[in-house]
């Protein structure tokens, strides 16, 4: 018998059936399904469902709460975009702030720019940490850089104790259920605009729905295919009002590209990735 993760993304509202399927949330009526080949890890943390299975064709997948996190085959896309937005959206990029990403795959993509010098992580959970160490090596390595400063806690938390300290901060939460609740609502955008300096810019993934201005905001779009949809959006904000932020401050070369070993992110996606289909400009309008 096949055993089956449905992933329907956001886990408001969700059912776990007993047959193991998870069914409603902000996709009713469809859900996205990975044939698993085994199940490597599976405890409750302190805040959260923790399950790391090796699948047939994604390779190893980690699932929280009974949403996809990420896949091995195509966690690139993901970290790739929310990270190189910001960062070569900046001139310098120097001190970088993440928020959650206790996979590491954000980490490993930030330690690629030779400008930043110090990498500030505060995840909330130290198995996620743990567990991504041991199942998702190819994410996780940067665990070891001696650039990161690694704060196991609340990021909501975290932020009201920094105060226009970063150039780039990146939320990579999870769903804006359990622990990621506080991640999502106008106070902890508040936060984010107080920790980060005058020219700094914000990366997260999401909708607009609780951003008030006088941000600076563009959205993105990009794909991958375990997401509930195939689609993700980016939403990207400068403290600098005439910051325009689809534009890279730096164009990366063949040979830099290489050298950063970069799959989804390059200096033309970029700009394109801010082309956005007309019924998502409709929705934003
Ligand atoms: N790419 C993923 C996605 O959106 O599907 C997110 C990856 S990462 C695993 C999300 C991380 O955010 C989790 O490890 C989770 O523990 C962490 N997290 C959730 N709430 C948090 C909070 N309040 N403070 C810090 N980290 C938090």
């Amino acid at each position: 018998d096949l055993e089956k993760i449905k992933n329907t993304g956001n886990g408001q509202d969700k059912q776990l059936r007993s047959d193991g399927q998870e069914m409603g949330g902000a996709w009713p009526g469809q859900a996205f399904s990975l044939q698993v080949q085994e199940v490597l890890f599976h405890e409750k943390s302190q805040y959260q469902d923790v399950l790391v299975f090796k699948s047939e064709t994604y390779g190893n997948v980690l699932v929280l709460d009974g949403i996809i996190q990420c896949t091995e085959r195509d966690e690139f896309s993901y970290q790739e975009m929310l990270a190189h937005l910001p960062l070569f959206a900046h001139k310098d990029p120097k001190k970088v702030l993440i928020i959650g990403g206790g996979d590491g795959g954000i980490l490993r993509e930030v330690l690629k720019h030779k400008a930043v010098e110090k990498v500030t992580m505060c995840e909330i959970d130290q198995m996620v940490i743990d567990v991504s160490k041991k199942f998702l090596p190819h994410m996780s390595h940067g665990f070891s850089d001696p650039k990161l400063d690694l704060y196991v806690g609340d990021g909501f938390e975290f932020l009201k104790n920094h105060k226009n300290e970063f150039d780039v901060i990146i939320t990579d939460s999870s769903d804006p259920v359990g622990p990621a609740e506080s991640l999502f609502g106008e106070s902890y955008y508040e936060l984010l605009r107080d920790a980060l300096n005058d020219t700094g810019i914000l990366s997260s993934q999401g909708t607009f729905s609780s951003l008030q201005r006088p941000w600076n905001c563009r959205y993105a779009l990009g794909s991958v295919p375990t997401y509930t949809s195939g689609l993700i959006g980016y939403i990207l904000c400068s403290k600098l009002k005439d910051h325009d932020l689809s534009v890279p401050a730096r164009i990366l070369d063949s040979a830099a590209l290489k050298e950063m070993k970069l799959r989804y992110y390059n200096s033309e996606i970029h700009r394109a990735a801010f082309v956005l289909p007309q019924f998502v400009k409709e929705a934003f309008e």
